[in-house]
């Protein structure tokens, strides 16, 4: 299986008859070698299909594959996959490698193989010098490594990982994020990672299946969801600070904007919908997308400064325009305070524009 791809065709997923669909109609085709996320709210059904990958849940309907083999009532110990999970299961009563080599050993490897194997995973995720310890001897984040050397060892066609990370501190998350992503080059597996954060999909993702509500809404490259999302709900969920929306209707010839005050649709704005149906429309303007100036100037929305929070090198400011609150984040060498008359320059050109009823992007 390891060259060949994993296909997900009209997949259904009903715990119980006439209760809540978990998954509804889900297609996907995860490539050999690839690491996927799935991404989405809780309960958008990520876990449910994580686990019609494993075996341990049944689709209700539809078709799985791995390579051509239908997979569907296949068990999961004939599947050649490995799984980590949020919670981490470990035996405690075993020492690091003990837990590591507990499959090999049941499958009866040859000792020399076993060690070997051992030494490969533990050396890629610095934890050789762990062997002899017992689990309630290590860290959260070196428990952590040890499930996932533990997966690992098994070499499995695909590896499969549930939240893995979400009760590790911030910065063991990115850590461990890091190492995740080195591994998967070094290994080449194909994984499938399952998360809620939409940082850490975009930060280690070949490709991010986006779900809400049991279907997959959107699958695409990180920057792809960022730049290109299809709906304005994706576009909400997207990014890390929340993208500013504004309203766009059609007056006569021209197009008028509402962001907190109304105002015609400035030239490069207008330019891209000239081409336009007639109709209401939600414009999406990252808070990346919005210059900051002091003082008042008449090229722009005229505002002042709400809150401030300094990121870093780059600071998010809250601009009051009219009675909406702007997401603005400009380079920290721009400081201002609350109470500061700024003006709020959009760069127009960047904007995503929606149609306003059905919520989907048109490619103006
Ligand atoms: P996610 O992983 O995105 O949080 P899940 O796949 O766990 O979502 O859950 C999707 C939906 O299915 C939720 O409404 C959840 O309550 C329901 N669900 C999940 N597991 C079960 C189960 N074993 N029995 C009944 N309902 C379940």
């Amino acid at each position: 299986m390891g060259s060949a791809s994993i296909r997900l065709a009209d997949v259904t997923k009903q715990y119980s008859r006439g209760g809540e669909v978990a998954v509804r109609g889900v297609d996907l085709e995860i490539q050999p070698k690839e690491l996927l996320v799935l991404l989405g709210p809780s309960g958008s059904g990520k876990s449910t299909v994580l686990n019609i990958l494993a075996g341990l849940e049944e689709p209700s309907g539809g078709d799985l594959f791995f390579g051509a083999e239908r997979m569907n009532g296949i068990p999961p110990e004939e599947r050649d996959i490995s799984m980590v999970f949020q919670s981490i299961a470990l035996y405690p009563h075993l020492n690091v490698e003990e837990n590591i080599l507990f499959a090999l050993r049941q499958r009866k490897l040859p000792p020399a193989e076993q060690q070997a194997r051992l030494r490969e995973v533990t050396g890629l995720l610095g934890i050789t010098q762990y062997l002899r310890r017992r689990i309630h001897e290590l860290s959260g984040g070196q428990r952590q490594r040890v499930a996932i050397a533990k997966a690992l060892v098994k070499r499995p066609a695909l590896f499969l990982l549930d939240e893995p990370f979400s009760a590790l501190d911030a910065k063991l998350r990115r850590e461990l994020r890091s190492e995740l992503v080195r591994l998967h080059r070094q290994l080449d597996a194909t994984m499938v990672f399952v998360t809620h954060d939409q940082e850490e999909a975009m930060s280690i993702a070949d490709r991010i299946a986006v779900m809400d509500q049991g279907r997959l809404v959107q699958v695409s490259s990180a920057l792809d969801l960022y730049y290109k999302p299809e709906t304005v709900w994706v576009s909400q969920f997207i990014g890390a600070h929340p993208i500013n929306l504004f309203r766009a209707q059609r007056t006569g010839t021209d197009w008028s904007v509402s962001a907190g005050t109304s105002f015609t649709a400035p030239p490069p704005l207008a330019a891209r919908l000239a081409g336009a149906e007639p109709g209401q429309l939600t414009l999406g303007v990252r808070p990346e997308w919005i210059q900051l100036v002091p003082g008042e100037h008449p090229d722009g929305l005229a505002g002042e400064i709400f809150t401030r929070q300094v990121l870093g090198n780059e600071i998010l400011y809250e601009v009051k325009v009219g009675d909406q609150l702007l997401n603005t984040v400009v380079p920290a060498n721009i400081l201002l305070g609350p109470g500061d008359r700024v003006t709020a320059r959009v760069m127009w050109e960047q904007v995503l524009i929606f149609n306003a009823d059905s919520g989907k992007r048109l490619a103006i």
